[in-house]
């Protein structure tokens, strides 16, 4: 009862790290969390194939990025040291003569292409492919001294036959195997690498996992791992595989066909990571207080396997992008500033970086339209004009000022109204810039300018859209000599 609960995530490194990864990670971190427990990352990295550079290097820092630090890693290290399955081929290799020993496993002469040849005889007969157990009748003495006389060969795991093997997930309950459907499993490769089934059941072992917590595809691999454990007198962990992450259509894993299933794409957009983690947690748990944004500490305190919802839960971007305007709305403006600053920082957006320079400025630019990012690549977009002119050719700026008020002549009217009036501000407060927009509403009734939103034109000579926050916020941050200068230019565009 007392044993220190210890989860793991064991990804194999083949591609930057997934979403699913992290969600898989928030899930085995806020269990062991919970609890005072530990949370490992163990790189499964046999596959030698698929492995890619620089993976481990990535995951590692989204890890960290996302908070999700683990206490025992290939970079942490930690004391069931090395944390990566290509380090530890020994350990394997030792238990599978273990297992050879006690009449478990064998070793399997067959050739690719006899391998061939009987799966497609099973298949013309409609019998599923499997191997035929030809080399489980070889004595010991026999095989080793093939493997002596440098025969290659694998080593597989015997699976009894007419069995009934009972698996207990703490989520599913209990789920039954027919063993005459399980293959004789491979457990150490031709090239002297263990299996996924082999590895993963020494490891956890060694590492003293409790609770092997994993996506719920790899259920159909558990029966041969409980075998193991039978096999080597070992005590089972805790068995919980949870739903994963399908795309938003439901078909499939979260997947880079249907999207973006990279952490960085998430980071490169300028989603936070306590957005993310609180959206991920909500697609499978319920807050206990209905809350739908929380933060990952309530959820490391509150959840169990047995709140897990069972379905698939699917991808919804919108309600992540929805989540993470929430987060920034909460954020106070020096707050926002410090995020914006690394967010460009690491998507390498110099320009951008250029203007947060001006942090004075960009303090008060910031509040005028924190209401309307959802993300924090928003930005940009958002107030490029606090920043330099508006991006319009001369004829541009002109059709865009014509449309905004329909009548050239009293856009002109208006412009160079506005003009004289700012340029009469002694002081630049927000007061007196009241009095200036008092000015403007008088000036269009006296006109009877029904037809001219006399804001509009002046909205479009300052910022170059015909959307922004409110026109005098703009002004007041804009400054009056930044002010004069756009609607001179405006004036003389006409
Ligand atoms: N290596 C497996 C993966 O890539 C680990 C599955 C497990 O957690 O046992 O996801």
């Amino acid at each position: 009862m007392n044993e220190t609960v210890r989860t793991r995530i064991a990804p194999s490194p083949t591609g930057l790290a997934h979403l699913g990864t992290i969600y898989q990670a928030l899930i085995n971190y806020a269990y062991a969390k919970g609890r005072g427990g530990n949370f490992i990352w163990r790189s499964e990295d046999t596959d030698q194939a698929r492995f890619v550079k620089g993976a481990e290097e990535n995951l590692n820092e989204h890890l960290h990025w996302f908070g999700l630090v683990p206490d025992e890693s290939p970079f942490e290290g930690g004391k069931f040291e090395p944390y990566r399955q290509s380090e530890r081929l020994e350990t394997y290799q030792k238990y599978a003569k273990e297992l050879i020993s006690k009449d478990h496993a064998y070793y399997c002469f067959c050739t690719s292409e006899r391998l061939t040849k009987v799966r497609e005889q099973m298949q013309k007969d409609g019998i599923p492919p499997m191997y035929d157990k030809y080399c489980i009748n070889l004595s010991i003495e026999e095989s080793e001294e093939r493997v002596k006389k440098g025969e290659n060969f694998v080593i597989r795991m015997k699976i009894p036959l007419d069995e009934t093997i009972k698996v207990y997930d703490e989520v599913l309950g209990e789920i039954l195997f027919d063993s005459n459907t399980i293959d004789d499993q491979v457990l150490i490769k031709s090239d002297g690498f263990p299996t996924y089934h082999m590895a993963v059941v020494v490891d956890d072992y060694l590492m003293e996992i409790t609770h092997m917590v994993r996506a719920r595809e790899w259920l159909p691999s558990s029966p041969k791992q409980v075998l193991l454990y039978r096999y080597f007198g070992w005590e089972l962990p805790k068995l919980i595989h949870v739903p994963v992450i399908l795309n938003s259509d439901g078909k499939g894993k979260l997947s880079k066909r249907h999207g973006h299933s990279s952490a960085d794409y998430y980071r490169l957009q300028g989603f936070l990571p306590k957005a993310i983690l609180n959206y991920l947690a909500q697609i499978i748990w319920n807050h206990p207080k209905g809350k739908e944004i929380f933060d990952v500490k309530d959820f490391v305190k509150y959840f169990d396997f047995k709140d897990i919802s069972s379905q698939g839960p699917r991808f919804d971007l919108d309600k992540l992008k929805w989540i993470n305007g929430q987060y920034i709305r909460k954020l106070k403006v020096t707050e926002l500033y410090e995020m914006l600053v690394e967010h460009y920082t690491y998507t390498k957006d110099e320009e951008t970086l250029k203007w947060l320079e001006d942090k004075d400025y960009s303090l008060k630019v910031i509040p005028l339209i924190q209401e309307r990012l959802s993300i924090l690549s928003d930005f940009k977009g958002l107030v490029s004009y606090f920043y330099m002119d508006p991006r319009h050719s001369e004829t541009e700026a002109k059709n865009l000022l014509i449309k905004s008020g329909q009548d050239k002549d009293q856009i002109m009217v208006l412009l160079s109204f506005v003009h004289d009036e700012i340029k009469k501000v002694e002081s630049w407060k927000t007061v007196n810039l009241h009095k200036v927009e008092t000015e403007i509403r008088n000036l269009a009734e006296k006109n009877t300018w029904k037809t001219l939103n006399a804001f509009m034109p002046i909205r479009v000579a300052l910022t170059g859209t015909r959307q922004s926050p409110p026109l005098f916020d703009v002004i007041e941050v804009l400054g009056q000599e930044k002010t004069l200068q756009r609607l001179n230019q405006a004036i003389q565009s006409l």
